[in-house]
């Protein structure tokens, strides 16, 4: 008999332009206490981390905010002191780095958290797993889901071009991740979800078919973006591993991370490991019958 599974997803999914409004709604929602912890970066702090925190109070909880450079071991330790006992919940509002604190100092904690992602440039804003730096190499921790996510397309787009551009290139990699998860089943037995699968390729199927919409950096592009980025983290999910979304490709872009003092985006470098990975697949890795039938 195959061993019982468990399935975390966030509660709440806020997606489209000015949903910000709605955070102090979702915080009373699905929060307990009044004590939130905002975590941002100096520059997130300013365009949306200092409203939010002017909402929240506004409504009556006790909001403050702690800013963060990078996400390593000794930033996290940081935030787990502020919390201990006297933060109910926080909220990690920024790129990965923010969020990657807040959803491991929260998960080490016992606390929820809520992703507020000011960028779609990978899928962290809504998965389980946190990107850790600062060691030998950077470790993915599994953790927990963000109890709720509120992504608002206009702050969103206002994020450069490139960044939308590697949310996409992390999407892509999902068609290689799969092809090594099946593979990795086929050939040791490792468990394998179907509806992981579909779901992950789904998210890199609508980013390569709305290339040219995406292009235009719209709100409409945005939202594309975002919500392909939740369903590959929600397939990440299902699986209970990064599998559906993180192949050879991503160990491509890790090699990078470390032989690179400064390195490109992380979807970026995953985006060019999945068409090397394409490639040695077999598959078309040009993507021409995509081109030829349009
Ligand atoms: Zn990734």
């Amino acid at each position: 008999m195959k061993e019982p599974k468990r399935i975390e997803l966030p509660r709440e999914v806020w997606i489209g332009p000015r949903v910000i409004a709605r955070i102090t709604d979702v915080c009373k929602r699905l929060c307990p206490g009044k004590h939130a912890l905002i975590i941002a970066d100096a520059t997130t702090s300013k365009l949306v981390g200092a409203g939010v925190q002017r909402s929240l109070n506004r409504a009556g909880f006790e909001a403050e905010c702690s800013i963060v450079n990078q996400a390593d071991m000794a930033t996290v330790a940081k935030v787990r002191k502020l919390v201990k006992d006297k933060v109910n919940f926080l909220l990690g509002v920024g790129g990965g780095t923010c969020i990657d604190v807040a959803k491991l100092a929260s998960f080490k904690e016992g606390k929820p958290f809520i992703s507020v992602p000011t960028a779609a440039s990978h899928d962290g804003i809504a998965s389980s797993r946190a990107s850790i730096k600062g060691g030998r190499k950077p470790t993915s921790i599994e953790t927990h889901a963000p109890i709720a996510i509120v992504a608002d397309t206009l702050i969103i787009k206002r994020a450069p071009h490139r960044l939308l551009a590697a949310g996409c290139g992390d999407l892509v990699a999902n068609f290689t991740a799969v092809r090594d998860w099946d593979l990795a089943h086929r050939l040791f037995g490792e468990p394998y979800s179907e509806h992981a699968t579909a779901l992950s390729l789904l998210g890199s199927q609508i980013v390569m078919e709305n290339a040219e919409l995406i292009k235009k950096h719209t709100e409409e592009s945005v939202r594309k973006v975002v919500k392909a980025l939740i369903s590959s983290s929600v397939a990440m999910g299902i699986a209970g591993s990064s599998r559906p979304a993180s192949g050879a490709e991503h160990l491509f872009s890790h090699a990078l991370d470390q032989l690179n003092p400064k390195p490109a985006l992380h979807g970026e470098q995953c985006g060019v490991g999945a068409v090397m990975m394409a490639y040695l697949h077999g598959e078309d890795w040009q993507a021409s019958e995509r081109r030829s039938a349009r």
